[in-house]
């Protein structure tokens, strides 16, 4: 069987553990967090990076940090994680669900400005696939709405919008390193500061609620508890994982981009012969290569592929189900919203297999079973 996913090491995890324990710190901020957060700091150019313990923590900061006050609202994709959404709700938030763009599956800004009103507080977006969003255009809306960014960045590691990184554009943006993304510690996540104003407060939230970052820079004799949070700081152990895998993300994003080349390229003329769509990039964006899908005519279409792909030993899989038809999403008056191209979408999407180490020989045996298939 060819899997969806497989985790795949760089070579040196094991090594840099070894090297964590030997340190005797492998509680969280040891000297990999550190050398982990200063490395995606300067890989990125963000002004401040803090590893957390998922990416759907991260987005708890986030949502901690916008002070949510009753009624306040946060405009989320309804094309996204389950967490995307859920991070804000638990923090106050009432989610609006927005439509996504038939080309990039990407929160649609067309459809924004009807959903803004004055107790919007945040748009919250997913770089799908880790093809950038419509920046320019959602950027001046926020500004001139007076709305905090939030780029959920799990797809978009490394990926660029008009030559800037992803992640680099909000006032936060949050990273996975869960097990399916492009960059893994098996869990883990990271929120990134591109507001300077939020560093501070955040460092608190991530630590307990307490100062316990300044005690432990010196900058104060004593830590206690000033404000909400939770323990969402990562483990040295995972940070020396994530930093062996870090450091090789050139070679990383390089396999990445030729898997998703060969995809484009052996199933091209399939495609078109058969109805299907392949993914697009838009001119101005360099894809994180985080994932390749077929958007297949129908849903009976797709149940008959994936099931004939399974036939074949081929593990390809579909997600996201609708968030605003979603059990908790209707609870929420999630059926007020309109998003058509979002639920057409979630029936017609599959995604091949797709993972750092897939052989030549494994992505030769996908497109060639693919190529024999009629829709
Ligand atoms: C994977 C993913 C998440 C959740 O990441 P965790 O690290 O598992 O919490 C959130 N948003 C998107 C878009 C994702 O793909």
């Amino acid at each position: 069987m060819i899997p969806f996913n497989r985790p795949c090491w760089v070579g040196n995890e094991a090594e840099l553990i070894a090297e964590a324990f030997a340190g005797q710190s492998i509680a969280g901020d040891g000297p990999f967090g550190k050398k982990t957060q200063a490395l995606l700091e300067k890989q990125l150019g963000v002004k401040k990076a803090l590893l957390t313990t998922s990416c759907t923590h991260a987005l708890e900061m986030a949502a901690i940090l916008l002070n949510l006050q009753p009624g306040d609202e946060v405009i989320v994709p309804s094309y996204g994680f389950v967490t995307t959404a859920l991070a804000f709700f638990m923090h106050g938030a009432k989610p609006v669900f927005a439509d996504i763009r038939p080309d990039t599956l990407n929160i649609d800004e067309t459809k924004l400005a009807p959903l803004i009103n004055n107790r919007t507080r945040a748009i919250v977006l997913i770089h799908y696939a880790g093809v950038g969003c419509e920046m320019d255009t959602i950027m001046e809306m926020a500004e001139r709405h007076n709305l905090v960014i939030i780029e959920d960045n799990a797809h978009g590691l490394y990926g660029k919008y008009k030559g800037k990184y992803l992640g680099t554009f909000g006032a936060l943006a949050t990273q996975s390193f869960h097990e399916t993304k492009n960059i893994t510690c098996g869990e883990g996540g990271a929120l990134l500061i591109n507001e300077p104003s939020y560093i501070e407060r955040a460092e608190i939230i991530r630590e307990k609620g307490t100062n316990r970052s300044l005690f432990f820079r010196g900058e104060v004799d004593k830590y206690t508890w000033i404000d909400k949070g939770s323990s969402y700081v990562m483990s040295d152990i995972l940070a020396a994982f994530l930093y062996a895998q870090m450091t090789q993300k050139d070679e990383i994003q390089s396999k990445r981009k030729m898997i998703w080349e060969h995809y484009d390229q052996y199933l091209k003329d399939w495609a078109t012969k058969n109805d299907v769509h392949l993914p697009t990039i838009a001119e101005c964006c360099e894809s994180a290569y985080h994932a390749f899908y077929l958007l297949m005519p129908s849903l009976n279409a797709r149940t008959h592929f994936i099931n004939y792909l399974k036939e074949n030993g081929i593990n390809a899989v579909f997600h996201y189900l609708p968030l605003h038809k979603s059990e908790m999403g209707c609870k929420l008056g999630g059926e007020q919203y309109h998003c058509p191209v979002t639920e057409d979408m979630s029936d017609r999407l599959v995604r091949l297999p797709f993972f750092n180490d897939i052989s030549k020989k494994e992505l030769t045996a996908v497109t060639e079973a693919i190529q024999k298939y009629i829709v």
